[in-house]
């Protein structure tokens, strides 16, 4: 009897452990491509395992916001099992290995699941350790050093710059790539905004790793503009490596020299890395992110596996609206090949877009796809700081991402996805 019930509970498990899709990774990529895939009908959520370690999902664009004192922090954190699909599979351990070969994954636990179709969804990992002495400073609530970059860090930036009686401001921006590259300048901007209408005299630095202020030549001459208007000192090729007492240590990315810079408040972004497991499962490109077609978004080399988001090798910015134009294609790729036995589509031209705060009222949006070109959904309202774009950013996109988006209902800018299939 006891053996019977053992092989029972055996056989159970072993169903279990297989899943026609995993998808590592419950974040804004792999919870929309769960989410279409559902809502389209492509899939019902027992079919889907997500392996995903956090309890809480982020909306992470929310900490501009936050930082810039225009957000609560509480509106971009929501628990996972509320966002996710009902019914999908969770395994919350990190996943640490695949082998491709056998389709198969291992987690940190020591558990090993099959698949059929795996989406690999895992973000780009922030690395405050690179730079030397930034944990300690941002973890002492004392020390005047925040960042954007983490929720906690984004509440005290928050209260930093309303405490902020006058000084030196210096704000860094590391090596790409990074997640939303204009994030480091969005709270240059709306810090120096609101220390103007408190009016706080201050001296504002921004030092960026890269030799330009912004890599589409249009949105770098209007944000020229705006720096030279605001009188915001921009520093090129300056790397910050250590942090220390109210002193910022740079090195100058041609003579490699290092440079002490004293401030009264820093603004620093981490370097950001993609997951170590892509690499040491042979699914990485040169720098580690799962190599995949940049058109189709499939595996270079294993056909079954797909990759969206922050973690994969599409060339081009890492963003939530990225994500957005992204999983219906990877949707519909992995459907056609898997189901009908089709060719994916080459579909996926680079679109992504980086909506940058000017101020506390004004926001540039930058859309663009490969190669820096301009693709732009309202010209009209794109050639300059826009008050309507403002509004659409912090109110409307916010909405759209929870109760949209989560349902497979949220298309970017191709808008509601009600009649949409992929
Ligand atoms: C400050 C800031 C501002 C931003 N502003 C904007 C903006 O204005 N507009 C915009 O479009 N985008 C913006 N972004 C970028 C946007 O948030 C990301 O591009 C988007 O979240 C990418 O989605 P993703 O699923 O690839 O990564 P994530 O959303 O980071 O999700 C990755 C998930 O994978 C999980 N994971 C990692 N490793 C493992 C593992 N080994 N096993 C299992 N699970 C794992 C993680 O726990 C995480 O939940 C901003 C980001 C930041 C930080």
């Amino acid at each position: 009897m006891i053996m019977i019930h053992y092989l029972r509970g055996y056989a159970f498990s072993v169903r279990q452990v297989h899943s026609q899709i995993a998808i590592i990774g419950g974040g804004t990529a792999g919870l929309n491509v769960a989410a279409q895939l559902i809502a389209d009908g492509h899939a019902i959520p027992q079919q889907i395992r997500i392996f995903e370690p956090m309890k809480m999902h982020t909306y992470q664009p929310g900490w501009t916001m936050v930082g810039g004192g225009l957000y609560d922090i509480n509106k971009t954190l929501k628990p996972m099992e509320k966002v996710l699909p009902k019914n999908v599979i969770v395994s919350d351990s990190p996943v640490i290995k695949i082998n491709p070969e056998q389709n198969q994954i291992e987690t940190f636990d020591g558990e090993k699941y099959t698949y059929d179709q795996l989406v690999v969804a895992t973000g780009i990992r922030t690395d405050f350790d690179q730079i030397k002495g930034a944990r300690k400073q941002l973890e002492d609530p004392n020390s005047p050093v925040a960042s954007i970059y983490h929720y906690k860090y984004a509440s005290k930036m928050n209260r930093l710059v309303d405490e902020f009686e006058g000084g030196k401001l210096v704000f860094s921006e590391p090596q790409m790539p990074i997640k939303c590259g204009g994030a480091p300048q969005k709270i240059v901007y709306l810090s120096h905004d609101r220390l103007r209408k408190r009016g706080i005299k201050s001296d504002i630095h921004f030092y960026k790793t890269a030799a330009l202020i912004f890599g589409v030549p249009k949105y770098a001459e209007i944000l020229t503009d705006v720096c030279q208007r605001k009188q915001i000192n921009c520093h090129f090729k300056q790397r910050l490596v250590e942090v220390q007492d109210h002193v910022a240590i740079f090195e100058d990315q041609d003579t490699k020299e290092l440079k002490s810079v004293t401030f009264d408040l820093l603004h620093l972004v981490p370097p950001q890395v993609p997951a170590q497991f892509i690499a040491a499962s042979g699914l990485g490109d040169a720098a580690g992110f799962c190599n995949v077609h940049p058109n189709t978004l499939q595996h270079m080399k294993y056909k079954n596996i797909w990759s969206l988001g922050d973690c994969s090798s599409l060339p081009t910015s890492k963003t939530a609206a990225a994500v957005m134009a992204q999983t219906p294609i990877l949707v519909k790729n992995l459907i056609r090949t898997w189901k009908q036995g089709l060719e994916p589509i080459p579909e996926y031209q680079g679109y992504t877009s980086c909506p940058i705060f000017t101020s506390q009222s004004t926001l540039l949006l930058a859309e663009f796809k490969y190669n820096s070109e301009l693709d732009e959904t309202f010209p009209i309202f794109q050639s300059n700081e826009s008050r309507l774009m403002f509004y659409l950013k912090k109110d409307f996109f916010p909405f759209a991402y929870w109760y949209f988006m989560v349902k497979g209902l949220w298309g970017g800018r191709d808008g509601f996805r009600f009649f949409k299939g992929a």
